[in-house]
């Protein structure tokens, strides 16, 4: 893999204040796949500073340049996707299909997206006597995780973009290859220089100073509910504006009349697709007592065909800890009906695909977020029980239900505290709001309602 050595600030790569550096790993073989620049405070002070002084000609510019950059963007990214998806595998350790399908095919549609948003999208409206203007918010400043590394990165950076803003990117300590990248392809899109900054390096380092900076209008933070809950806190105290995007525990409800060996092989899918890095998988499934036993049998099938077709964690840290989680299962008293806690492999961070039955809702397997491909299958009594359990815990991200026919499923849906839910296997759409109820997070991702979060209003009175 090819590294810069450098920061992408204001336009060119630049060397980082320090020497400081971090070793890229890939997670299949443990072997250091290159280096990249642990950029500190006054990195990224020297980006805000660039992004501000960008700012004021990149909001006004029309928005159709704007979406032409955009497309641009898109167009960039399509032209390096195989370059792409290597780099996710080497350095998530995500198979090659699912790289190009999923890593690389998720973010161009999503760039795509944002150049259409930009180009139709209303900046003005009246409302009475008032012409309401929806303004850039300003400098933002994102803050990414490694699960999906580009689909995260473009998450934010289109939006803000077709919005107007200018941007600093901290990307995953574990993923900044792809990060480096998605530069290249901004910097080949012709987005004028400082619109787009990324300082790779360290989150309690770069990512903190980021997040605390005052010349970061809006901070945006995907990732862990506890950094999540510190720059929530930060951002309130300095009175700026803050989208988190932060964990799921979310519930596949089967009720009775469902298809059930299509919701257990589906909902197995879910959980397994990407090793289980997703914060939106279906890592809870309720099943009727009834067809519960039929359902850990399919479970049981279903995961045992996922053994040598996922990838590794990503970190030698993400393995210990979904394998301690695995560990504390069983210590709970789940009963372990496939993989469990032992490597699978002597090298690289494999876990085996789990499945855990006999979970009880207070169960720690079945109330915190794991992380890893590891599902628990929990029991319900009636569609009451089942509500309970499905909104008993903190988050509120993802969900699905299963049902006879649709009506049916959707109005078991409408009684869930949760952001989005997947009717009978309703497929993925990058239009829709995506984002967490409860403490899944606060504002909404994708389409145009995560273009709102990157505009403000003025309103003018006639
Ligand atoms: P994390 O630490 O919250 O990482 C997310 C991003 O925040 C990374 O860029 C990280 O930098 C940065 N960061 C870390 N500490 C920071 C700080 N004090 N101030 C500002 N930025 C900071 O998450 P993780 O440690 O990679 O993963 C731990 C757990 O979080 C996972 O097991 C999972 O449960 C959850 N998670 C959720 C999502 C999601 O999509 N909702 C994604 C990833 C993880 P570094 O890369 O240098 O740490
Ligand atoms: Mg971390």
């Amino acid at each position: 893999m090819k590294a810069h050595d450098g920061l992408y600030i204001d336009g060119a790569w630049r060397p980082a204040g320090s020497r400081d550096v971090i070793e890229v790993v890939n997670p299949v073989d443990e072997q250091v796949i290159g280096h990249v620049p642990a950029g500190g405070a006054l990195d990224v002070d020297a980006a805000v500073r660039a992004a501000r002084a960008a700012l004021p000609a990149w909001a006004a510019t029309p928005a159709a340049e704007r979406a032409a950059r955009l497309t641009a963007l898109r167009d960039a990214l399509v032209a390096r996707k195989d370059e792409i998806a290597e780099t996710v595998t080497a350095e998530l350790g995500a198979p090659p299909e699912f790289a190009q399908a999923v890593h690389v095919g998720l973010p161009i549609a999503v760039a795509g997206s944002y150049a259409e948003l930009a180009a139709a999208h209303s900046f003005e409206e009246k409302v009475g006597n008032s012409t309401v203007l929806h303004e850039p918010v300003g400098v933002v400043g994102a803050i990414t995780p490694w699960n999906y590394p580009l689909h995260q990165i473009v998450a934010k950076v289109a939006p803000a973009l077709a919005a107007g803003c200018t941007v600093v990117l901290k990307p995953a300590e574990d993923t900044p290859l792809t990060a480096q990248l998605f530069a290249e392809a901004v910097h080949e899109a012709g987005v004028p220089a400082g619109v787009f900054n990324l300082v790779t390096g360290l989150g309690p380092v770069a990512g903190q100073a980021l997040a605390e900076h005052p010349g970061v209008d809006l901070v945006s933070f995907t990732g862990s509910t506890a950094v999540g809950r510190q720059i929530g806190a930060a951002a309130g105290a300095a009175v700026k504006q803050v989208a988190l995007e932060l964990g799921g525990k979310s519930a596949n409800v089967i009720l009775p009349s469902a298809d059930l060996a299509k919701a257990v092989n589906v909902g197995v899918a879910n959980v397994m697709a990407n090793s289980g890095q997703t914060c939106s998988a279906w890592t809870r499934m309720l099943v009727h007592r009834d067809r519960y036993e039929e359902a850990v049998e399919l479970a049981r099938t279903a995961a045992a065909k996922y053994g040598d077709r996922i990838g590794p964690l990503v970190s030698a840290r993400q393995q210990a800890r979904v394998r301690g989680y695995i560990e504390k299962g069983v210590a709970e008293g789940a009963r372990i009906v496939a993989g469990g806690p032992q490597s699978p492999n002597e090298r690289g961070y494999f876990v085996s695909p789990t499945v855990f039955a006999d979970v009880t809702p207070q169960m720690t397997i079945a109330q915190e977020e794991i992380f890893g491909p590891v599902l628990a299958i929990l029991p319900y009594d009636d569609e009451e029980d089942a509500l309970r359990i499905a909104n008993g815990t903190v988050y509120g991200l993802a969900g699905a239900v299963w049902a006879g026919d649709a009506s049916e499923a959707a109005a078991f849906a409408r009684r869930m505290d949760t952001g989005q839910v997947d009717i009978n296997g309703g497929r993925f759409n990058p239009l829709a709001p995506f984002g967490g109820y409860k403490q899944s997070g606060v504002g909404r991702e994708l389409g145009a309602h995560g273009l709102a979060e990157y505009l403000q209003t003025k309103s003018l009175q006639f």
